[in-house]
């Protein structure tokens, strides 16, 4: 099989991290390289900053120069908002996001770039990773920071499947730091899972799962052109069959939005 150069942007983030990780085992399949703004984070968590370019996904040139020579992109940027001043006991801390890192920003213009970026560049498929909940505008992920954050990253996936690029966009429930590999994972479309979680289950996966989900795509071709939410059955859970054939879950899934 010919190796394949793939870019993973938010690569210095908590799932890109695993992903990068991932790729960077398979030698003989893949050449990752690391999209990421920090070179002291990237050395902190990889203690090397080879494999790495250094830009802001808002910089449309930036992104131009880090895709040169690839075959696929990972895209894992997201806006991550902030607890707005000091929290005060027993009240809901409000979030904002800093002026040049909102949604609109970072999950439209920068996926956007992106996405414009890679289609310049002939890139065969993008893996994007988005969230569930885009199907209600009235979700509260929305309100955080006022920054309506689902629905500029549904924008997003919008503008990726018009793109014409083949694409994978994964929508997984509320992100857990917990191994991965070890539970059964469960592919839904249109927030089903979300409003009418199967045994009542908590609508989460390990963010680890998610990064598997990721590369698993990039391999199989019952990934491609493909959009399905995802969520993980409990550790626990005495129904629980692992998921080791990601084919047969990808078959599960279906083209657009
Ligand atoms: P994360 O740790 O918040 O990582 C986001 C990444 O985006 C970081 O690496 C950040 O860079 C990068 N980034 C932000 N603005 C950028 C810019 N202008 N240029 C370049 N890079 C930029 O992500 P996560 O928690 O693993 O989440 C992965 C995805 O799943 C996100 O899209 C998230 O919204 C979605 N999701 C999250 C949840 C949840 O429960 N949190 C649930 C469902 C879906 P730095 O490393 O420099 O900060």
């Amino acid at each position: 099989m010919k190796m394949r150069k793939i870019l993973v942007s938010g690569a210095t983030g908590r799932t890109g991290a695993i992903v990068l990780q991932k790729l960077r085992e398979l030698k003989t399949e893949f050449i990752p390289l690391g999209l990421a703004r920090s070179a002291e984070k990237a050395q902190e968590q990889f203690a090397t900053t080879a494999e790495f370019f250094f830009g802001d996904v808002t910089q449309p040139d930036s992104v131009k120069l880090a895709l040169l020579g690839c075959q696929g992109l990972v895209i894992l940027t997201s806006a991550t908002p902030k607890i707005k001043g000091q929290p005060i006991p027993g009240e809901r801390p409000e979030f904002e996001f800093s002026a040049n890192g909102t949604p609109e920003i970072v999950d439209w213009l920068g996926q956007k770039n992106q996405i414009d970026a890679a289609k310049a560049a002939g890139i065969e498929h993008i893996v994007l990773v988005g969230s569930m909940g885009g199907t209600n505008e009235n979700h509260p992920l929305n309100r955080l920071g006022n920054g309506n954050i689902l629905i500029w990253k549904r924008k997003a996936e919008e503008y990726l499947i018009n793109s014409g690029i083949d694409y994978t966009i994964i929508h997984p429930g509320g992100l857990l730091d917990a191994p991965g590999g070890v539970r059964e994972l469960l592919v839904g479309k249109n927030d089903q899972l979300l409003n009418n979680p199967p045994g009542g289950i908590p609508t989460s996966i390990p963010r680890a799962d998610v990064a598997e989900v990721v590369v698993q795509s990039l391999r199989l071709a019952e990934a491609r052109n493909k959009s399905f939410d995802i969520i993980s059955k409990p550790e626990d859970d005495p129904t629980a069959v692992v998921t080791h054939d990601f084919a047969a879950l990808f078959a599960q899934t279906t083209p657009g939005l």
